[in-house]
């Protein structure tokens, strides 16, 4: 069993009383696991029947989460083509909270690694358009890759403070999600950095650090908008008492509901959420789409032939890059999908190009699972199909690209990508 703070101890015996052994007892066994299957590439039926991990049950909470056993669970193939997201299974349990509906502009302001962003895209099915924001620049990356391996067409990722995002987008958004930067106490078992930076003045620095967050939430809310605020700690004052002072300075918000989720109660670790609601009230007019000229879509469209039968629309050239934007944006966010670049005149096609289709959508070159770990690891393999681009994909679905030269495919994976 792990070593826990005395401190930590004695404010969750504070908290929890007559319950407290049974909390104690659940750090006996091993920190949950879990997967999300990503319903934009394939349904959870689809999923269980060809899953290359073992599932063990489905979780109360997301329709599309599972329980599952082993390790190594995100280094298979069918991981790198974005059929499905490893996430602790309560960590599902916040995005649904949003209710979001077709259309809805949406914001995940503390995004990365992206968890919850990949699952706020799975419910809004490609319409409207997410704003997933992650303020530290490497794990912005991550947030990047994450979500342009499964297939979100709709959404830019930006990497901003929250002070910067609100000056940009007051009054905007219909639905928000804080999944905050927390002290982590229900992510001990899992996160030995968490157990180790603890204290009490961590809790509350993250606290201050959270109260701040919220104020640039409420700045970007829509009127009538609806604010999800989650941490994975079991500190108050992370928790209720951030909601109750929240809503001492903002009399327009009404708490439709709060739930923790506590590791001796569920099959999980520890989250928290509430969720709010903003009072009718101003809601931003659009942005506009400007900068779309008939000939960007010219080498794409010549590119395409025989490779890709997929529709993609807004298609404009920033730079050398192509992309297929969003409606009711401003070009220079890049909201949408890169397609790829123009190169010595050619158009030479981006991995979220390939990430994004579908297995119809591709004239693929399937490969069994030797050749597609092998091209998940950066090798070429031999191919007698004739010279050019195309999508490989495994049991029909997308994992990136080669180009076929003189019996040779030459592998495009991204280097930070392979396994
Ligand atoms: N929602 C993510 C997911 O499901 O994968 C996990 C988010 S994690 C709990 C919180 C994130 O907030 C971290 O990525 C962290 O870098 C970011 N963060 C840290 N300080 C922040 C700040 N002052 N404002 C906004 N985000 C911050």
């Amino acid at each position: 069993m792990i070593s826990l703070p005395e401190e930590f101890l004695e404010r969750m015996k504070g908290e929890l009383g007559a319950e407290y052994e049974d909390f104690l007892q659940s750090y006996a066994t091993p920190a949950v696991k879990g997967v999300r299957a990503n319903t934009l590439k394939i349904t959870p039926e689809e999923f269980e029947k060809i899953a290359p991990v073992a599932l063990v049950g489905k979780t109360d909470w997301e329709e599309s989460g599972f329980y599952a056993k082993g390790d190594g669970l995100g280094k298979t193939v069918l991981h790198a083509a974005g059929l499905y997201y490893v996430q602790e299974p309560s960590a599902m349990c916040a995005v649904p909270e949003l209710e979001i509906k077709r259309g809805e502009r949406v914001l995940d302001l503390c995004a990365a690694p992206g968890g919850k962003s990949t699952q706020i895209a799975q419910y809004m099915k490609g319409t409207g358009m997410l704003v997933a924001n992650e303020i530290d620049f490497k794990r912005y990356g991550v947030l990047k890759s994450n979500i342009e391996r499964c297939g979100v067409r709709n959404a830019a990722v930006t990497c901003q403070s929250p002070e910067n995002l609100a000056a940009y987008y007051k009054n905007y958004f219909d639905k928000i999600l804080v999944d905050a930067p927390c002290s982590g106490e229900g992510m001990f078992k899992k996160e030995e950095a968490a157990l180790r930076e603890w204290s009490l003045k961590t809790v509350l620095s993250c606290a201050a650090r959270q109260a701040k967050i919220l104020e640039s939430a409420n700045t970007m809310l829509a009127g009538g908008g609806r604010l999800v605020y989650s941490t994975c700690t079991f500190a108050p004052e992370e928790d209720e008492r951030q909601i109750e002072n929240f809503l001492k300075l903002h009399s327009e918000y009404t708490l439709i509901k709060m739930k923790k989720l506590l590791p001796h109660r569920v099959k999980g670790e520890g989250h928290f959420f509430a969720v709010l609601e903003k009072a009718a009230g101003e809601r931003a007019a659009d942005f506009s789409l400007k900068d779309i000229k008939p000939n960007d879509k010219k080498e794409f469209e010549e590119f395409k032939q025989g490779v890709i039968n997929a529709e993609f629309k807004n298609i404009v050239k920033l730079g050398e890059s192509v992309y297929s934007l969003v409606d009711n944006f401003p070009a220079e966010l890049k909201a949408g999908v890169k397609l790829g670049e123009i190169k010595n005149g050619r158009f030479e096609p981006a991995h979220s190009l390939a990430a994004c289709l579908n297995p119809n959508e591709a004239n693929g070159l399937e490969v069994n699972e030797e050749t597609a770990l092998k091209y998940l690891r950066g090798l070429t393999f031999d191919c007698a199909d004739a010279n050019g681009w195309r999508v490989v994909t495994y049991k029909g679905y997308p994992l990136g690209w080669c180009k076929i030269v003189n019996g040779v495919a030459k592998n495009h994976f991204p280097k930070g990508l392979r396994i």
